[in-house]
């Protein structure tokens, strides 16, 4: 067990560790896998991730995966980019998803995170040629947030957005975070929840580790995937529903000024799920409250996501008893 500070939540959460993980090819048990001490240093550096939330259903006593193959894809998107190849099929990583879960007995919310990785540590400034990669999955339990009152205050951060001829942003990589974690970090010594991050030209790229949405005038508006953000599985999931529920969206570049003009604002991200933004920089959205749109639309997302929406069963793998929504 870890102390884990969960800032945007304002809790101190025990974040529990699995019985078992996945690594280079089957279960282990939390306390057989480890690494020498030099391994910290050089393999991270080429790391790509994924996080995946597994979705409780308590009426069919079923955990459901959010988009299991759209995250593989992804996955397998980082790791081209990274030029890394796979020693597994995405077919092979599904199934040691479920089985960490399985293996774990969870009977709840979860939180997935795969990792692939240089299985050699060699120094990442030397030039990568068929070097052999390695996939770590771990998993904890971790309630969702929907249909609470967590909303996240925000700031623009004075950190920019890096560029796609720096390190792609496009890559869910270990390394990039490092822009997320100065963004996250100034925000909070500011008294902040979150940092909104603008790019190069000065436009609204996306938060410190989520996308984001404002509403004005009944149209939902998000960055395009050119200005810099990360490809958001809950950002495509949060546009196809929107249209579902009529409201009109543009991915268009949004100025600053425009959130603080904004009727609404979320984030929406795998681990923020879709968080009300009551205000950026002070500036009070709409009149503070949840706008309607937001509300409706989280009510419409956490339906799904548990499986009460069979419109949308195709975004959902049941891990324990193959139960499909319907
Ligand atoms: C993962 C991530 C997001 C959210 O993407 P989802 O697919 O919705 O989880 C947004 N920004 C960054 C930098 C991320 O790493």
């Amino acid at each position: 067990m870890t102390q884990h500070k969960d800032k945007a939540a304002g809790t101190v959460t025990q974040q529990e560790t699995p019985a078992y993980l996945w690594h280079a090819g089957g279960l282990v048990e939390w306390d057989k896998a480890t690494t020498h001490i030099t391994n910290i240093a050089w393999p991270s550096i080429s790391m790509v991730f994924e996080g995946i939330r597994g979705y409780w259903s308590p009426r069919r006593q079923e955990v459901y995966l959010f988009h299991l193959e759209a995250h593989l894809k992804r996955l397998w998107q980082s790791m081209k980019l990274m030029r890394m190849t796979s020693s597994y099929s995405k077919e092979e990583l599904a199934r040691a998803i479920m089985e960490v879960v399985k293996a774990n007995g969870y009977k709840g919310d979860v939180y997935i995170s795969p990792y692939a990785y240089f299985r050699e540590g060699v120094p990442g400034y030397i030039g990568v040629k068929d070097m052999p990669s390695e996939v770590l999955i771990t998993c904890r339990p971790a309630p969702s947030n929907l249909g609470t009152d967590l909303v996240a205050h925000c700031c623009i951060s004075s950190w920019t957005r890096i560029a796609d001829n720096v390190m792609p942003p496009r890559a869910k990589a270990i390394a990039n975070y490092q822009n997320s974690r100065l963004v996250s970090t100034e925000a909070t010594l500011n008294g902040y929840d979150f940092g909104i991050i603008l790019n190069g030209q000065g436009k609204v790229s996306e938060a410190a580790y989520a996308c984001i949405f404002i509403v004005r005038d009944g149209v939902a508006i998000t960055p395009p995937h050119s200005a810099g953000i990360l490809e958001s599985i809950t950002r495509a999931t949060g546009i196809e529903l929107l249209r579902d529920m009529g409201v009109p969206v543009e991915e268009r570049d949004v100025d600053r000024t425009e959130l603080y003009i904004a009727d609404e604002a979320f984030l929406c991200g795998t681990s923020v799920e879709l968080r009300p933004v009551p205000s950026v920089d002070r500036y009070v959205l709409g009149d503070g409250a949840v706008g309607p749109v937001t509300r409706q639309l989280q009510e419409r997302f956490h339906q799904a996501v548990r499986g009460e929406d069979p419109r949308y069963a195709r975004w959902l793998t049941p891990v324990y008893e193959k139960a499909r929504v319907g």
